[in-house]
């Protein structure tokens, strides 16, 4: 094919041939594929398409389009290939050279992940607007392909969806037409955006090899460890639960399908704090890292779990600041003592920068760090101001009030414990240890607090609305205790009640 279209910023590559099509007024999805490929075999693939070769040969006089390129810049190659073995993504690269038949979405670890593939199509109204002014046409921007998140980033909006189209055959480039009459807004969650962020950043790192499942398994390992969740081999599961549940409640995570249920042995996100065996989903590494390292932007994180250095673990591993200038040690070590003199270690590796410089040292400069904490694991030195404790105790009982007006409503707010009250104020790691001096916080604690059985009876609720039930409707109880997280095993006696009462109508009959 002459002139065949040069790839747009981020477009895929099946919208630069459904443009083709349309730039040489080609209607016969099979003449497309001959005039492109060669070849009416070639299935077309939105986020991970094959043959590409081709493409690289229709674009060699522009000199731009490498294999790679094209693949990094043009597929969704790079939301997967950080996360497989490096053999699995080099099979990818070769599978989408030449022709795959599917083994790639399998290279990559798609078949098993628990996220389902998004192949819909949706666009932003807004980008397009820009499309049209800047090129003069439309086209598949990747960045509206996450699978699971149907929003744009750039605009904070949600996508047009257009899912009365469907793919009529698997030969069949579709080009981008709006229609602004049909296409109506998909629904999305605010949380979206946090991980959305995280996926776009994915997709835009440089190629790079894949880090392996040990050197994954070590930074989770660390990670935990960094937020003191971790005793001796043992990874305190509660505690990595509270932590994620506290960022994503369960009504989020369970509307992406990756639900957890505490109890349960194989959750995924027990999975991912062991031994690593198999990949793990884009979307399930974001969620666990900007519960616990917010902070950290992909770039950053897989810069450091590549830098991550694996010996066998019953071999102690030899600390070697060889390889690392003198000065950015002194540095980070000048950092962490800064941080530990103001806040003392436990709470120093919990906030902002204080993690990643404790994971830093703890990987770089392990002697030195634990030696200075065990130096330093009292109460920070700076000298604390006589407390006039009646004044903070008011003061703090009327910020717990305002945190439950403001969360009273909110059916999907997490279990509002004790620790979690504390939690919502600045202040809350030190308010509970001194509890004992302040008799009205304590009182609003043991008052509004929530227990399991309000919590669950509340979930409950909150799923018997999601469903849309009304008094009148047949309910579904699996459904329902599916929706809630909850199961036959852990429900309370109350809670168990209360379903009852719900399920059966023949109560409300009078
Ligand atoms: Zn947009």
């Amino acid at each position: 094919m002459w002139n065949f279209p040069t790839p747009l910023p981020d477009e895929l590559i099946y919208s630069t041939i459904a443009r083709a099509g349309l730039h040489h007024g080609i209607q016969s999805p099979k003449q497309l594929l001959d005039e492109v490929y060669q070849d009416r075999k070639v299935v077309a693939t939105i986020d991970l398409p094959s043959h590409l070769n081709a493409i690289v040969h229709l674009l060699e006089r522009t000199g731009c389009f490498s294999l790679i390129d094209l693949i990094y810049k043009h597929t969704m190659f790079g939301l997967y290939a950080p996360f497989v073995q490096e053999s699995h993504r080099q099979k990818a690269i070769t599978l989408m050279a030449e022709q795959a038949s599917g083994s790639i979405h399998l290279m990559l670890g798609l078949n098993a992940s628990r996220v389902p593939n998004n192949t819909k199509f949706h666009y932003c109204p807004i980008c397009i607007q820009q499309q049209r002014e800047t090129y003069g046409e439309y086209f598949w921007n990747r960045a509206w392909f996450l699978p699971n998140l149907s929003i744009c980033l750039k605009h904070n909006c949600s996508l047009l969806s257009q899912d009365y189209i469907q793919q009529q055959h698997r030969h069949l480039f579709l080009p981008l037409l709006p229609n602004q009459t049909k296409d109506s807004p998909h629904p999305y969650y605010k949380e979206d955006f946090i991980l959305g962020q995280m996926a776009v950043e994915l997709l835009q790192l440089d190629p790079q090899s894949s880090p392996s499942h040990e050197k994954w398994t070590k930074f989770y390992l660390e990670m935990a460890d960094a937020k003191n969740f971790r005793r001796g081999n043992h990874v305190c599961h509660d505690q990595t639960y509270e932590q994620v549940i506290n960022k994503f409640n369960y009504v989020y995570l369970e509307s992406k399908n990756l639900g957890i249920d505490p109890d349960q042995d194989t959750s995924w996100l027990k999975s991912i704090f062991r031994k690593h065996r198999k990949a793990f989903s884009f979307l399930e590494h974001c969620i666990v890292w900007s519960s616990f390292i917010p902070e950290m932007s992909p770039r950053e994180i897989m810069q450091y779990v590549s830098s991550i250095s694996v010996t066998p673990y019953f071999v102690k591993r030899p600390i070697s600041t060889d390889n690392i200038p003198p000065i950015k040690i002194r540095e980070m070590r000048q950092k962490w003592q800064d941080i530990v003199l103001l806040h003392g270690v436990t709470t120093g590796r919990n906030i902002k920068p204080g993690s990643a410089i404790y994971m830093w040292l703890y990987r770089n400069d392990q002697n030195w760090l634990l030696t200075f904490n065990a130096g330093h694991l009292s109460q920070p030195q700076a000298r604390k101001n006589k407390i006039n404790w009646s004044i903070r105790d008011f003061s703090i009982t009327k910020e717990l009030f305002k945190v439950l007006y403001r969360s009273n409503d909110d059916l999907a707010c997490p279990r509002m414990s004790k620790s979690w009250f504390l939690n919502q104020l600045s202040k809350g790691n030190s308010i509970s240890k001194n509890l004992y001096h302040l008799p009205l916080s304590s009182k609003f604690l043991s008052t509004y607090s929530e227990d399991t059985m309000a919590y669950q009876i509340r979930r409950i609720t909150h799923a018997m609305i999601k469903l849309g039930y009304t008094e009148s409707s047949t309910k579904d109880r699996w459904r329902i205790l599916r929706l809630a997280g909850l199961s036959k095993e852990r429900i309370t006696q109350e809670a168990q009640i209360f379903l009852n009462m719900i399920c059966e109508k023949k109560i409300y009959a009078h």
